[in-house]
């Protein structure tokens, strides 16, 4: 149901009609991209707030602008939900998003020039961890890691040697296209044999995280980066969390004055609300249903013939490689998105193509967990992807309008929250 927008519809008509068509596209389709979520209509609200009005430089008890009385308190509600949540000694919720909070931590612990370490992004890293194109790449030298050909999963032993040789000041674990679970305590233990900072990078994990449905970085991390609008089903933005407070104390300097002016405070207000629902009974539930679900759809897809990376999933995501479909991940991605199902095109370790044009599609279920499908329903989604990639395969329009259908009418029978509430 598209919402009330009452202000906007009379003022601007046109950019009106383009929310109530995305709200519909989001309310119809079966959303699959693993970082892609739906907020609480409270988290909404607290991002439609007039917190949004509101200059804060600095930190609580310590901003460059009088008038702090409310934003103070809700900064600090975000701050000690944080720790809370995450068992961390610092919380900082000001970064922008996920890439400006990864950059914070360069700024906090490394020169530009020095060598960093993280996974290469072609093997399930994040441009952020080093790789060429970001300025991480650009301005440090990045050295990377992967995941083995044969298993598709990291091996430590490869970790080791690198950080051993090249002596990295920051290390950073956790991905983009991980499907399996991030051993932090090996992590741990390697930075501190090389001497490095490790940054574990949950942004895509952080829901399952707080939920018990992924082991924590706390103690192995030295800080934990993290979007919050991931798993975690908060809105667009960021936190850094360090496990101990002069760790955070050189966080809490790199993102402001280092890299940021005033924080967002229509987006820490609903940080704030995000955390307060993390922290109830109902989002373990969740964050278990998220990951029984990838299971059940892993199992699924796996029987109708398709090549998961590394065979499987731990957590809310899969990496499928097509070549064995014989189609390209672009071609297929496009078309299931014509049929209703929303996924991203993604190179597969190894990739004999281009990361524009790949071989494989990334998919996860966080969003259909959070409209309350449950793992009865994974063999209908399998069938509907199976069916879309034949389809793609022979350019059968109308298969993907039927499938479209049907998508559809499961959709309407299972409201998202923040779009029905
Ligand atoms: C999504 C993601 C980021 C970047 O977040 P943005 O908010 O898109 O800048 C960084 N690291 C990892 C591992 C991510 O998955």
């Amino acid at each position: 149901m598209p919402l009330d927008h009452p202000a906007l519809n009379a003022a601007d008509p046109d950019l009106a009609a383009l929310v109530g068509a995305e709200e519909r596209l989001q309310a119809d389709t079966l959303r699959l991209i693993p970082s892609e979520n739906y907020v609480s209509a409270a988290v909404l609200e607290a991002t439609g707030t007039v917190l949004t009005n509101k200059y804060s430089e600095g930190y609580p008890g310590r901003r460059y602008y009088e008038g702090q009385q409310n934003i103070d308190p809700v900064e600090l509600l975000a701050i000690d939900r944080a720790k809370a949540l995450f068992g961390t000694e610092h919380a900082n919720v000001q970064p922008y998003s996920g890439s400006p909070a990864n950059l914070a931590a360069y700024l906090a612990f490394a020169e530009p020039g020095d060598t960093v370490m993280g996974m290469a992004l072609p093997m399930g890293g994040h441009l952020t961890h080093g790789w060429g194109v970001s300025a991480t790449g650009k301005w440090f030298r990045g050295v990377q890691y992967g995941v083995r050909r044969d298993t598709g999963r990291i091996d430590f032993d490869e970790v080791r040697e690198l950080a051993l040789k090249e002596r990295p000041k920051l290390i950073f674990c956790g991905g983009t296209a991980v499907p399996r679970t991030i051993d932090f305590a090996a992590f741990g233990e390697i930075a501190r044999e090389a001497g490095a900072v490790l940054v574990a990078d949950v942004a895509h994990i952080a829901g399952l995280i707080a939920g018990g449905a992924h082991p924590s970085p706390v103690p192995h991390a030295d800080v934990i980066s993290t979007t919050t609008h991931k798993t975690l089903r908060g809105p667009r933005g960021a936190m850094l969390l360090a496990t101990k407070a002069d760790t955070g104390k050189l966080i809490d300097k790199a993102v402001f004055p280092g890299l940021q002016g005033g924080p967002h405070n229509h987006t820490t207000a609903a940080i704030a609300v995000a955390l307060r629902e993390a922290a109830q009974p109902s989002f373990r539930a969740y964050a278990a249903q998220v990951v029984a679900n990838a299971k059940a759809l892993a199992e699924a897809l796996a029987e109708r013939g398709f090549d998961l990376v590394s065979g499987g999933t731990d957590n809310h995501l899969i990496l499928m490689d097509l070549t064995p479909k014989d189609v390209p991940g672009k071609i297929a991605a496009k078309a299931l998105d014509r049929a209703g199902i929303v996924v991203n095109y993604n190179t597969v370790p190894y990739d004999p193509r281009k990361p524009f044009d790949p071989s494989g599609v990334r998919i996860g279920t966080p969003s259909l967990t959070s409209r309350g499908l449950g793992t009865e329903h994974m063999p209908a989604v399998a069938d509907w992807i199976d069916r879309g990639v034949t389809a793609a395969a022979s350019g059968d329009e109308t298969a993907l309008k039927a499938i479209r259908a049907e998508v559809a009418e499961l959709m309407a029978a299972y409201p998202a929250p923040g779009l029905a509430e």
